[in-house]
């Protein structure tokens, strides 16, 4: 327990570090990428890629600082009473395209077994982006992902993302979350730790299992929390 409240304490640290280095990056990022614009129809004989992968790079700072921001933004997020069943079912139809051009099915089990609860549904919208995305990403060759949802008990719901990817090496299970923890060339490494943190402020647990080769099971405890404590 004492090794929990540390990494929540962590993240909260790391949280807003993330969200000031982030804000002070934008301003002078904008105006570069607005300059590079500019030069790349006024210089002549230069060769035109360079201003494609100066773009790119600025684009991909860009991506990485607006994560960021995500992770620590103190928007106004009001807890409110969501069904848990569509939260899913949204984001499945949210990424069903790119799961077609992936030649990916998102196949979902007994999501109506999961009960209405009081949660932030944007974050938790999130929270299931990332994990579908990740899975996707995992099959370059295609497949089927599941979504299984069950109730452990009366107050606590199990949803269980599986996927039929490269899985992750044993070893390397603890890094995931760790922020910038990435192995793919376009990854922000922050996707997780984003997931982790969203759960963990629900009151909820998230477990990797992995078998390399065969794919990778995440599995998102949520306890069952239906009215605000008054405490
Ligand atoms: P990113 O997706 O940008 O790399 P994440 O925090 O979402 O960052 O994930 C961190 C790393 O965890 C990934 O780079 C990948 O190595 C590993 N990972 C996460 N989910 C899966 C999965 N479903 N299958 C295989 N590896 C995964
Ligand atoms: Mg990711």
């Amino acid at each position: 327990n004492e090794l929990l409240l540390l990494e929540s304490e962590q993240l909260t640290a790391v949280g807003q570090l993330a969200a000031s280095i982030a804000h002070e990056i934008r301003n002078p990022l904008t105006s570069l990428k607005g300059f590079v614009q500019l030069i790349e129809n006024k210089v002549p004989g230069v060769n035109k890629e360079y201003f494609s992968v100066m773009m790119e790079e600025l684009g991909r700072i860009e991506l990485i600082t607006s994560e960021l921001l995500f992770l620590a933004k103190p928007q106004a997020q009001e807890f409110k009473i969501e069904q848990m069943n569509k939260i899913i079912q949204d984001v499945v139809l949210l990424l069903g395209s790119q799961a077609l051009i992936n030649r990916i099915e998102i196949r979902t089990e007994n999501l109506a077994c999961l009960p209405a609860m009081l949660c932030i549904g944007q974050q938790l919208k999130q929270v299931f982006i990332n994990l579908i995305k990740n899975a996707m990403e995992a099959m370059p060759g295609g497949g089927v992902i599941e979504i299984k949802a069950s109730m452990p008990s009366t107050s606590l719901m199990l949803i269980q993302v599986v996927d039929q990817g490269k899985g992750i090496p044993k070893e390397l299970i603890s890094k995931i979350g760790s922020p910038f923890y990435t192995t793919k060339e376009n990854g922000t490494g922050l996707g997780m730790m984003t997931t982790i943190k969203i759960i963990k402020s629900h009151g909820g647990n998230v477990n990797i299992s992995s078998i390399e080769g065969q794919g990778t099971t995440i599995d998102v405890y949520l306890p069952v929390v239906s009215s605000v404590s008054t405490s």
